[in-house]
């Protein structure tokens, strides 16, 4: 089944014990179109920060267990680069400077009204990913730092735009589309003829997406997105 999740709102991880604010917090977010997800402690937020890459974290200071200082050190640690919006309780001034030394992106005190909160995150958003995070609800494809403008045609990993080529970017939106769909070349290329008469062979769809893996590719010997399905084809990595 396609995922929809791709290619809608911004995926948010609230980490907080205390119930009945996680679950306040939660239908808010919802109600704005964002996909959220709860983890009640500090090792359940840790273990979905860094599995999912999540688009933002919301994390609570005082947590059971692991605190949340700790949390953010370990994301921080294990190369999960999500903004951060700390929640910290009045008494705990101090607390902000600790928490933006060890990389948060910004913090807010308790109690703090829904309207306070949503401004920030919409902020931290724009300031990680640019003018594409507004488009909760909008035809955008996500995966960790990657965001694909299907409308815009505009792709970016965190604040950087790639410019594809025409061919590039309609092979990626096939693919980014479906992930863990796996396409052989003749299909690819097929698409790529209903998109544009182009006078190509399959030998042709490697090197684009070669050129593709060289601009989106941390290492492209390596992909983290565009990957090889052995004597089959290309899918697109699933989270
Ligand atoms: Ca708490």
């Amino acid at each position: 089944m396609y995922d929809r999740r791709h290619e809608m709102a911004a995926t948010i991880l609230i980490v907080e014990d205390e119930h009945a604010v996680a679950r306040g917090i939660q239908y808010a977010l919802q109600q704005e179109g964002y996909d959220v997800t709860l983890a009640r402690s500090g090792e359940e937020g840790l273990e979905v920060a860094t599995r999912d890459a999540p688009d933002l974290v919301l994390l609570d200071v005082r947590l059971p267990g692991i605190d949340g200082f700790e949390v953010l050190r370990r994301i921080r640690a294990a190369g999960t680069k999500s903004p951060v919006l700390m929640l910290t309780a009045r008494d705990e001034e101090v607390d902000k400077v600790i928490g933006l030394e060890l990389g948060a992106d910004d913090y807010l005190t308790k109690p703090f009204g829904l309207r306070e909160l949503m401004s920030r995150i919409r902020a931290l958003l724009r300031r990680a990913y640019g003018d594409l995070a507004d488009a909760a609800g909008g035809r955008v494809i996500r995966h960790g730092d990657l965001v694909i403008d299907l409308d815009r045609r505009r792709v970016q990993r965190g604040q950087r735009r790639i410019s594809l080529t025409p061919t590039e970017f309609e092979i990626l939106r096939h693919l980014a589309s479906k992930p863990g769909r796996v396409y052989t070349r003749s299909e690819l290329l097929d698409l790529l003829r209903d998109y544009d008469a182009l006078d190509q062979d399959e030998k042709t769809i490697n090197v684009h997406v070669s050129h593709l893996r060289d601009k989106l590719e941390d290492d492209p010997s390596h992909p983290a997105f565009v990957q090889t399905v052995r004597g089959v084809g290309y899918a697109f990595a699933e989270r």
